[in-house]
């Protein structure tokens, strides 16, 4: 692979297939795989992750919103799409393109039976999102009649799906309450089925559900970060191969003699001979502040280098005084070894944060070695 001369955001796909393999392995045959691609493909790009992922077989995708739907289907991507959380002023757009919502309240489900009578559609695939305990969107186990009775009086919808989404799958501690919100969404599902008279797939699993819970498995799973190459835990991080490595390159090196100052509000004083570093990436591409002054480190010829001082806009400046390196060589932001769960931890927060903000600026580069 040649050394990065730019900021750069690699997204390897074979790396994406091993994932997949991995993750459809710990499930039965016939539990089919929604790959989650919201948020550019955790910050990578969709319509690339998404073609690579209809093209090995997956059975789903899902976004977060509308606009991310549209976006794959521009893209020419076939494969049915789940919006996981719409709104009402993008339901024309939804049945537009093709698109699938959940429908997680009364409000939605209204309204999107008014928007599919109005476009005069029968059948129309939606989904019912119930809440079994993270209390953020869906009904509760007290609105089937409502649901049963919006569903009856009309033939503008063929519910293809229940589903609903675990609050702590990734937490060992919280066992009894996932268990709990297990049971409380099978219970769920089945009194909604046995007045439906039909059997729509049930899902309820993130990548943690995969990995911790096999009774979550249900009809089909969902998964995003393990997809991307991450498990939440480190025993799971070992079998996965992170999707997205994040490169930069040393623009110019500087010497700080023991008082000078480095970067915006003299942030950062040497309180020693320093060398330092200026790399080309900034906040405006996801490098947030929160990483500067010293919480978050990039790696120089295998050895970490911590952002010392704040974080500009364009441009961040890390300690190389105890590492031989030279202008024009490779920075490494996260790769498959110094990962982004090790930086994103290191400053206090998590992959998913780290990955998703690397905003549209840093130019992709695809490889696929297939
Ligand atoms: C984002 C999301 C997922 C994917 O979760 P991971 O932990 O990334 O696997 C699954 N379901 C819903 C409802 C989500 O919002």
């Amino acid at each position: 692979m040649s050394k990065a001369t730019e900021t750069i955001l690699e997204i390897n796909l074979a790396h994406l297939t091993h994932n997949y393999n991995y993750l459809k392995s710990k499930l039965k045959p016939g539990v089919k795989i929604l790959s989650v691609v919201k948020a550019s493909g955790y910050g990578s790009d969709a319509s690339v992750i998404a073609k690579h992922l209809e093209k090995i077989g997956t059975d789903y995708f899902a976004v977060a919103y509308a606009s991310e739907g549209v976006i794959l289907r521009e893209a020419g991507i076939k494969t049915p799409i789940l919006v996981l959380h719409p709104q009402p002023v993008n339901f024309q757009k939804i049945v537009e393109y093709q698109l699938e919502p959940s429908l997680y309240s009364s409000r939605t489900l209204k309204a999107f039976i008014t928007t599919l009578a109005a476009n005069n559609q029968k059948d129309y695939p939606v989904h019912i999102k119930f809440n079994s305990g993270l209390n953020r969107i869906g009904f509760g186990e007290n609105d089937i009649d409502h649901i049963i009775d919006q569903l009856s009086k009309t033939d503008t919808v063929n519910v293809v799906s229940l589903l609903s989404h675990l609050a702590a799958s990734e937490d060992h501690t919280e066992r009894e309450f996932t268990i709990a919100q297990i049971n409380m969404f099978k219970k769920t599902a089945e009194n909604l089925i046995n007045t439906l008279g039909y059997t729509p797939i049930l899902h309820q699993s993130n990548t943690s559900g995969i990995l911790n819970y096999p009774e979550a498995h249900f009809d089909m799973v969902r998964t995003g970060i393990g997809l991307y190459g991450y498990g939440n835990e480190a025993k799971y991080d070992t079998q996965l191969k992170p999707v997205a490595s994040l490169k930069s390159v040393i623009s110019q090196i500087h010497s700080l003699e023991p008082g000078a100052s480095l970067g915006y509000n003299r942030a950062f004083i040497a309180s020693s001979y320093t060398k330092t570093a200026t790399i080309p990436i900034g906040h405006a591409d996801g490098i947030s502040r929160q990483y500067g002054n010293q919480k978050g480190f990039v790696t120089i010829n295998n050895k970490r280098a911590y952002i010392l001082g704040n974080v500009c806009m364009d441009m961040i400046m890390v300690d190389i005084t105890d590492i031989d390196c030279h202008e024009g060589d490779e920075v490494i932001i996260f790769d498959a070894e110094s990962n982004a769960v090790k930086v994103a931890e290191h400053s206090g927060t998590i992959s998913y944060e780290l990955l998703t903000a690397i905003s549209p600026r840093v130019k992709r580069l695809v490889i696929d070695d297939n």
